[in-house]
């Protein structure tokens, strides 16, 4: 009998190891022989050029300077002269552009490459913080700096290199390639992205897949991880802020009438973070975690490739470290409280903002059902705010765009890991939504843990080595979309 159980046991636990090898295996890819012939320290100051455009996004539209964009606009043409020769380009709503590029016998669906043109303004009083000025695109021995070198005029130029030095190869695409540069993209994407997405609706475009920035190539995702992981985001998660309200009598403090509004309001966001919305072990985090497999520590792999079995006990984990709770669930952050004005008044209203980003198995309507029913207190008034967003649905990490994707990816960044997950963040990308299900966000962008802070910060930078991987990473993949052959 016991004999029996231990060869049970054995067989189970052999059957558990056999998964983490089958789950480990990883397709190789060749690197490319034919890598486009860029003088790579030409382009770093082609970029160093363009970061010098202050292309800043204000929250006012009025603030906003044109000149800036126009002026950008025309030292593109400058610099792109093929590009402008072969490509049919269009300006939309005054700063954005649009290019299309061939195709046009094609039954392919054409695709489209997507970054924006803008970017944030340096935080007032960190500009000494800089080690060059953030606009004055220095190159130096290793890196170009500047605001717009991460997010993502790098994206951007390295599209347009690509493009350019593929033309002069006489790289003649197979189907249609539009590039959309969009120029308020740190301001929601309402006059720019959005207008390009419904401006190509009009006239009936289907794309194939879209690929917009995204997430980076980061250096080590977990600790004791074995490559790089390039982060491909398939969904994006929506936006929903929550207005609460609560009134109450007021009067002075020395003959408080029971619970002021503060307390009801208190105790209402306190029910609401207490009890955040359920996380959603699924398809996507499950295609993230096996995707990891090769490259976890062996400690983790058991269990990465036997979700099956040990889902439970890593959605625990996962829930407990801020960065993957967010993939798991909405979240849930008070971010407004406002209230009261004198010591010995009691206030006759409460106001609080709370925000959700929300997972896509959730809806702006299951959070809100979600509210009222977590508040459950009729003296709370909940109001959604403009804005909200529902999450996108998720692009299929089956299709040919996905797989070529990866490949593409491999290509260029030979050792790293393929990674679908999910973006806490917005971009772009929910513009164009009416255009293709298969929806990408990466930026081939190399990052370590310390490069994160850069973006949106101080000392924004890029290696002028990694930037010639963006540029032969973007040629990559119009050829592999767009090359003769399949
Ligand atoms: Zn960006």
């Amino acid at each position: 009998m016991l004999y029996s159980f231990l060869l049970a046991l054995l067989a189970f636990v052999l059957f558990l190891v056999a998964r983490a090898v089958y789950f480990s295996r990883r397709i190789a890819v060749e690197p490319i022989d034919n890598p486009l012939p860029v003088n790579v320290l030409d382009a770093a100051h082609r970029l160093g050029k363009v970061i010098q455009f202050k292309t800043i996004s204000q929250q006012r539209v009025a603030d906003i300077d044109g000149d800036e964009f126009r002026n950008m606009h025309s030292w593109l043409e400058d610099t792109f002269p093929l590009v402008h020769q072969k490509l049919e380009k269009e300006v939309i709503n005054e700063f954005s552009l649009l290019y299309k590029w061939g195709g046009e016998k094609s039954k392919k669906k054409p695709i489209m490459l997507t970054c924006h043109l803008d970017v944030v303004p340096v935080e007032p009083g960190t500009e000494d913080d800089w080690e060059y000025p953030p606009f004055d695109g220095k190159v130096t021995d290793e890196h170009i700096y500047g605001r717009g070198t991460m997010d993502v005029q790098s994206g951007v130029m390295a599209i347009l290199e690509a493009v350019e030095h593929l033309l002069e190869r006489g790289f003649e695409p197979d189907r249609t390639i539009y590039l959309g540069f969009g120029h308020d993209e740190e301001i929601d994407g309402e006059f720019g992205a959005s207008e390009i997405s419904r401006i190509l609706e009009s006239r009936g475009v289907e794309l194939e897949y879209l690929l917009d920035e995204g997430l980076p190539v980061v250096d080590e995702l977990i600790e004791g991880i074995k490559s790089p992981v390039a982060l491909v985001a398939v969904a994006e998660k929506g936006f929903l802020s929550v207005e609460l309200t609560v009134e109450s009598e007021g009067g002075h403090s020395s003959v408080p009438q029971g619970k002021t509004a503060i307390a009801i309001l208190s105790e209402a966001i306190s029910r609401l973070e207490n009890n955040p919305m359920p996380a959603k072990f699924d398809g996507l985090i499950k295609s993230t975690l096996t995707s990891l497999c090769a490259v976890v520590p062996y400690s983790l792999r058991l269990f990465v490739a036997n979700l099956w079995l040990f889902k439970g006990a890593i959605k625990r984990v996962l829930s407990n470290i801020p960065t993957t709770n967010a993939t798991l669930r909405t979240t849930t952050a008070t971010t407004i409280f406002e209230s009261g004005m004198k010591d010995n008044l009691i206030p006759t209203v409460a106001k609080s903002v709370v925000n959700f980003r929300i997972h896509p198995n959730d809806s702006v309507d299951s959070v809100l059902k979600h509210v009222k029913r977590t508040i459950e207190n009729d003296k709370v008034q909940i109001r959604a705010l403009n804005g909200y967003i529902d999450p996108s649905s998720v692009s299929d990490m089956k299709s040919d765009s996905f797989r070529q994707l990866r490949i593409s990816i491999r290509q260029i960044f030979p050792n790293v890991c393929v990674s679908p997950t999910l973006m806490t963040g917005a971009t772009d990308a929910r513009h164009y939504t009416n255009l293709t299900s298969n929806i990408y966000r990466f930026s081939p962008l190399r990052a370590a843990h310390d490069d994160i802070d850069r973006v949106h910060g101080t000392n924004e930078r890029i290696s002028i080595e990694n930037y010639g991987e963006m540029i032969q990473f973007y040629a990559q993949v119009i050829q592999n979309s767009a090359g003769s052959g399949d």
